[in-house]
């Protein structure tokens, strides 16, 4: 028998929650679960999987070569929309329930497949079903967030060799994205964020003609590589640091690496954030803390689970999540500290190689 690949492994997971979620078919319209399901990388494409084990990818004549190239399950090539095809298809098989992701499917879009439904036939909204396969990352996945982690971390270096003191916001992020993409990155994960002085005092400033320092510099920056996010932000001082900023950073630092420790399998996702906003509390900087602490990463930049206060999500060995406690106070600034780090069979790994001690540039 032939191995199966990973993506054939993943629509057998999917598929095997069918009973659990009273489905019979699931029609998979996020990009992102696409290529994860298939490993179709194309800006147009649908997949329905049937609870048969049969999978179809729908896309259009402009990846007729590339969805050969890249797919190992049934193709269909559609002119026109993609919503009749599936339907179509969807008759053929009469499935009772066909699951549709409800974040994924405009209004527009759900009346088109109502009209051509087959009589049998339910569409039935679900949400995160293949997300939640998604959290837990195989081997293959690790090691691509891990290139893309270090080379980010090397791109950060390699921009800031270029930094002069009255360089603007912008001048630096273009310099990081180049740097990025030099090394091999598709596209940046996110816009990437350089702010300057009370600037940084936004959690997400969009660089602009600010000149950088003297004073606090902020920089969050990340990159697809094959596919994967990184994401890290760390901080620098240009010019001698103040004591204020000292203290803060120190306590910002504190925090993280308190959330950094209570990062294990069985740990929940909220007890991650509580020993960061807990130990900013002891600081007395509890209320500058003003966002979750962390999110999980992978094809997307913001993924399942989420790192907040009430979240309840158990950590498994296998999840990449960000850990990035900050504080903000307006007109002065705001320092925020971040690295993605793997939940292992012990406790976890800090992917991100970058330093943290006090930089002063
Ligand atoms: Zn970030
Ligand atoms: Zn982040």
């Amino acid at each position: 028998m032939p191995i199966k690949t990973v993506e054939e492994n993943r629509r057998g997971f999917a598929i095997a929650m069918f009973p659990a979620l009273k489905l019979d078919a699931l029609l998979v319209t996020s990009l992102h679960n696409v290529r994860y399901l298939t490993g179709f990388t194309g800006s147009n494409g649908s997949v329905l999987l049937s609870g048969d084990g049969r999978a179809t990818l729908f896309t259009d004549p402009r990846y007729t070569v590339q969805s050969g190239q890249q797919v190992n399950c049934r193709v269909r090539i559609v002119k026109g929309p993609l919503g009749a095809a599936v339907m179509q298809e969807i008759d053929r098989g009469a499935p009772r329930r066909v699951g549709f992701e409800q974040d994924n499917v405009t209004v527009a879009h759900l009346e088109s497949m109502k009209k051509t439904l087959p009589v049998r036939t339910q569409l039935e909204p679900v949400a995160g079903v293949i997300e939640r396969l998604r959290m837990v990352k195989d081997a293959g996945e690790i090691a691509r967030i891990r290139a893309s982690v270090t080379a980010n971390s090397r791109a950060l270096e390699d921009a800031l060799k270029r930094f002069r003191a009255g360089m603007t916001e912008s001048e630096l992020a273009a310099e990081i994205d180049y740097r990025n993409r030099k090394l091999g990155a598709e596209a940046p994960a996110f816009d990437t964020i350089v702010a300057a002085g009370a600037r940084a005092a936004l959690p997400h400033a969009r660089p602009g003609a600010t000149k950088i320092g003297p004073g606090i510099l902020l920089i969050d920056m990340g990159a697809f590589r094959d596919g994967y996010a990184s994401d890290m932000t760390r901080m620098a001082y240009v010019g001698p640091a103040t004591p204020k900023y000292k203290r803060a950073y120190r306590a910002v630092l504190e925090a993280q690496l308190a959330a950094i420790d209570a990062v294990k399998p069985g740990a929940t996702t909220g007890a991650v954030d509580r020993a960061a906003r807990g130990t900013l509390k002891r600081h007395g900087l509890e209320r500058e803390f003003v966002h979750s602490t962390g999110h999980g990463l992978g094809l997307e930049i913001h993924e399942q689970p989420r790192i907040g206060r009430k979240d309840k999500t158990k950590l498994e060995a296998g999840m990449a999540i960000t850990v990035e406690p900050g504080i903000y106070m307006e007109g002065w600034g705001g320092i925020r500290i971040e690295d993605t780090v793997l939940v292992t069979p012990n406790g976890c790994e800090i992917l991100t190689p970058t330093t943290k001690e006090l930089r002063e540039i």
